[in-house]
């Protein structure tokens, strides 16, 4: 390739992103900043995460400065380098944009990734990466679940959900998905090993929390919440005395500009629930250890995750919107070399 293309964000998003919220441009290969390296990227990760990034609201990274790059993680081989310890054709991870070639340093979540154990560099996008840590350090440091407790997965089907659920067996729970559509529904059961599968598309509150108590007569020790809004509602009206809920994400919410909020939290003080706010991003030092136990439970085939891969930064937008309608099956991941 002899230019960059970038995907920048040219203004931010107001409910739904349009594809006019972004541009694709050409700009000349960057070179090596003093002590950096040039990345060609390979595969960029595209996450719920973008869309908050994408708004200038308080959060917990600044936003995307518009006519950036859209921020993703991604795995790629070194292009060009002023760092010794980061030779041109090695493997990279890093934290850098929709674009085909990255300026990036050392440090922070940036390493070398070895890919000649898996099938895909992808993989350190999905299960040996953020997403994948996200349901293991969920798992086993903030829910850490007892065996015989009943868990209660929202997105269950997704890129976390489905591994949370997974660790949920793993751990000796009785495992209940929330998930979108039949054929999402079926796979929970035979693809990932769920107890019970629900279907939320066109349920109020009411129904949905029926079949929640249904699935869990003596209610639910730990939601683990992808979600929010409705689901979430008919979750806390089915929890345990003492129940864990795991606030790990919010999907439905984040392209509403105004935000509902949850209408039935006395729930939560009425069963002496606990909420726990999760990010991964506090993880970063203990990934190690992390990709060690989940690559054993992979090669032993106690989990999988399904990576549901596009091709073309041209195809960014459309790609990156599947997250949202439920296209995507397992790890949204765009392949951009
Ligand atoms: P997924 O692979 O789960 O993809 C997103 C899924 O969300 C869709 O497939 C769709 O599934 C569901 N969804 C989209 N819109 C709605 C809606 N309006 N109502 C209900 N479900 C909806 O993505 P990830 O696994 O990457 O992310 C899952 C969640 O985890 C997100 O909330 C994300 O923000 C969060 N997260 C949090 C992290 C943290 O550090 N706290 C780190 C990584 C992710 P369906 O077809 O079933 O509707």
């Amino acid at each position: 390739m002899s230019v960059n293309r970038r995907f920048l964000l040219m203004r931010r998003p107001h409910g739904n992103p349009v594809a006019e919220d972004f541009s694709l441009v050409e700009a000349p290969i960057p070179v090596p900043p003093k002590g950096g390296f040039v990345v060609r990227n390979h595969y960029a990760s595209l996450d719920p995460a973008q869309r908050g990034w994408m708004d200038d609201a308080p959060s917990y990274m600044p936003p995307i400065t518009l006519g950036d790059p859209v921020r993703a993680t991604t795995v790629g081989v070194i292009h060009a380098s002023d760092n010794p310890d980061f030779k041109p054709g090695d493997w990279v991870l890093g934290l850098n944009g929709l674009e085909d070639y990255s300026v990036d340093v050392a440090g922070g979540f940036t390493g070398p990734i070895d890919v000649s154990q898996v099938d895909s560099p992808s993989r350190f996008l999905s299960t040996l990466g953020a997403v994948g840590l996200t349901a293991y350090f969920g798992m086993t440091d903030v829910a850490k679940p007892k065996a015989g407790e009943t868990l209660l997965v929202s997105g269950a089907a997704g890129a976390v959900g489905s591994v949370v659920g997974q660790i949920g067996k793993i751990m000796g729970c009785r495992v209940i998905g929330i998930a979108g559509g039949a054929d999402k529904c079926r796979r929970l059961i035979e693809d990932y090993g769920f107890d019970v599968a629900i279907d939320y598309k066109g349920k109020g509150v009411a129904e949905l929390s029926a079949e929640i108590a249904a699935a869990a007569p003596g209610g639910v020790d730990i939601v683990f919440e992808n979600v929010g809004g409705t689901v979430l509602e008919a979750e806390l009206f089915n929890l345990a005395r003492k129940a864990r809920i795991i606030l790990c994400g919010l999907i439905s919410e984040y392209n509403e500009p105004e935000k509902i909020g949850i209408r039935n939290l006395w729930q939560v003080l009425a069963k002496e629930a606990t909420i726990h706010g999760f990010l991964i991003s506090g993880y970063v030092p203990r990934f190690a250890e992390g990709a060690a136990q989940m690559a054993q439970w992979l090669a032993q085939g106690k989990i999988r995750m399904d990576e549901d891969q596009q091709a073309g930064l041209e195809n960014a937008y459309p790609a990156f919107m599947r997250l949202f309608s439920g296209a995507n099956t397992g790890k949204l991941v765009l392949k951009i070399a």
